[in-house]
């Protein structure tokens, strides 16, 4: 069985935002030789997450919508997480979309479902953040 490790890093300039990084999975498989297996990308932060949907810019809005009313930013005195932060949001945000996603890896390509492409979602940015890429298999 072969392995390959990888980190991406990620810094975006506001503080959320979503990156899509299906790209640059496709290069760590390429650059790995697998071409049956797996592949685990996740988030390395826990106010960041990684995630599969459409590269739709309604949704992406509408996502941004959505969270802020499940964990609205401010005002941060409202967490008793934000004594010393204020990314309590962030945290709630990341919990709701999740920490990672697994792509079955067939003939060389991600074997993916229809418009399914691979997210960043960044939730405290403006700092160098890393997410794991791990592939397994032959
Ligand atoms: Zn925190």
């Amino acid at each position: 069985m072969k392995s390959y490790r990888k980190e991406l890093v990620f810094k975006t300039e506001s503080r959320r935002k979503y990156v899509n990084i299906t790209s640059e999975v496709e290069r760590c498989l390429s650059d790995s030789g697998i071409k049956e297996g797996m592949v685990l990308v996740n988030a390395m932060h826990i106010t960041a997450s990684v995630f599969i949907n459409d590269d739709e810019s309604g949704l992406h809005h509408d996502f941004e919508v959505w969270l802020e009313k499940l964990a609205p930013e401010k005002p941060h005195s409202q967490y008793h997480h934000n004594g010393f932060e204020d990314n309590a949001d962030a945290h709630l945000k990341r919990q709701i979309m999740g920490r990672e996603v697994v792509v079955a890896i067939t003939n060389g390509k991600l074997d993916f479902g229809p418009w399914e492409q691979i997210f960043y979602g960044e939730y405290d940015g403006r700092r160098p953040k890393r997410v794991l890429v791990k592939i397994i298999g032959e």
